[in-house]
């Protein structure tokens, strides 16, 4: 029976449920203080192949360029749409998320917010 199944998991991992929950909960936190992004990643360089710039601990430092730019991107971060910058490595684009960064095509950056070109000169990147 699938109920005995779901209880048995349970006691072993958090199940997706909860940690579905425990993320909504860092993200309300987050969306309500309008707080920094600065994340660290599972991954720890670039998502392009081939490039291996070391992009593991990033505070993004949006405050830098004012209310204007800062603002709709960190909304969208909180808001788990996350944003699209370029590799300073490689060039490539990478979306950025409270949950993981991940490879784009130029297109698919297209479809989300975008950083400034220099982002990787303002941020602290570990
Ligand atoms: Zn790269």
């Amino acid at each position: 029976m699938a109920m005995i199944r779901t209880a048995a998991i349970s006691e072993v991992l958090p199940s997706a449920q909860e940690m579905e929950h425990m993320h909504a909960v860092y993200r309300e936190g987050g969306a309500r203080h309008k707080m920094a992004p600065d994340i660290v990643y599972s991954e720890d360089s670039c998502p392009h192949s081939g490039c291996g710039f070391h992009l593991q601990a990033i505070d993004f430092r949006l405050e830098s360029y004012g209310p204007a730019v800062h603002d709709p991107l960190v909304r969208s971060w909180w808001a788990d749409v996350g944003f699209a910058g370029s590799c300073p490595k490689c060039d490539r684009w990478i979306h950025f998320t409270i949950r993981e960064e991940r490879a784009l095509s130029p297109t698919e950056a297209g479809s989300f917010p975008n950083l400034p070109d220099d982002w990787h000169q303002k941020a602290l990147i570990l």
